[in-house]
């Protein structure tokens, strides 16, 4: 029956920025579809744990700062040695520096390149190495934007950094494919998150916003829940290195 192959039973999920916005959201939805979370972020996850254990699952959390490469092993151990496999990662944790281009600092690209692009492609690497040498594959999600597809103003480093998600999720799918590991995105559109904060309380962007999604709405952690399901199950076995829009239409304008 299709909607088993929607089941997550018996799979081990690591969702980076776990605490708090989409990532939170996207912990309860694979929860709810049956598999055990770790739940990567630099912040106490004690309010995702709830949520997720008031679903019925289990929840991990590990605490990392993903700014480096250096937390990667210990990461990917601790939750094997926890959990005793990793299926499924959704590599969520994202940073947005606000500058104008002429003033953007060699540090805010950094901090932004190394959460959102470098440290995706290391973790990864270090749990595909491990779904390869377990023989079970799995499934890749990565976190893209409407600034894959677009400029954006004031954000060049978060426009350069998403961009790349979409090349690499298509590169990682080519070469990772052989091994049963699916690698897709998802691009959210506007959400309400902290990540929006700064557009949402400026009243002029909120409604240029609001007026440009046609579902006329800002979008939520909810809203993430079936594609990340999705592509984190069975059911999405032939879909690979495809980024999927969770937007309200946004694109289609
Ligand atoms: P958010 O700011 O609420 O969440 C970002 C998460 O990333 C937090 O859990 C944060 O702790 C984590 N993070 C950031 N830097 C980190 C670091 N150095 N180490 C560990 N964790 C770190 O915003 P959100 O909207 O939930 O963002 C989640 C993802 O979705 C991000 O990749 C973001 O770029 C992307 N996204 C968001 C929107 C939106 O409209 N909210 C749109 C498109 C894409």
């Amino acid at each position: 029956m299709i909607l088993e192959s929607f089941k997550l039973d018996g799979k081990v999920a690591i969702v980076t920025g776990a605490n708090t916005g989409l990532g939170q959201g996207m912990c309860v939805a694979l929860a709810e579809a049956g598999a055990k979370v770790a739940g990567v972020a630099r912040r106490d996850c004690s309010e995702t744990a709830k949520l997720v254990e008031a679903a019925g699952g289990e929840f991990f959390e590990v605490i990392a700062d993903l700014s480096s490469t250096e937390p990667i092993e210990r990461i990917v151990e601790s939750v094997v040695a926890h959990y005793g496999r990793v299926d499924i990662l959704v590599n969520n944790a994202g940073v947005i520096k606000r500058e104008d281009a002429d003033k953007y600092t060699i540090e805010d690209w950094d901090t932004v390149v190394n959460v959102n692009q470098k440290v995706v492609f290391f973790l990864s690497q270090a749990v595909a190495k491990r779904m390869i040498e377990a023989k079970h594959g799995g499934k890749i999600i990565n976190i893209a934007s409407m600034l894959s597809y677009q400029g954006g103003i004031r954000v060049p480093a978060y426009t350069a950094s998403k961009s790349a998600i979409i090349g690499l999720t298509r590169a990682l799918a080519n070469e990772w494919a052989k091994y049963g590991i699916n690698v897709n995105g998802i691009a959210p559109g506007y959400m309400a998150t902290n990540n929006t904060a700064q557009l949402r309380d400026d009243e002029k962007r909120n409604d240029e916003i609001l007026g440009r999604i046609p579902a006329g709405r800002w979008g939520t952690p909810d809203d993430m829940k079936g594609a990340v399901v999705f592509l984190a199950s069975d059911a999405a076995s032939y879909v690979n290195g495809f980024t999927l829009a969770v937007d309200g239409g946004w694109l289609s304008r």
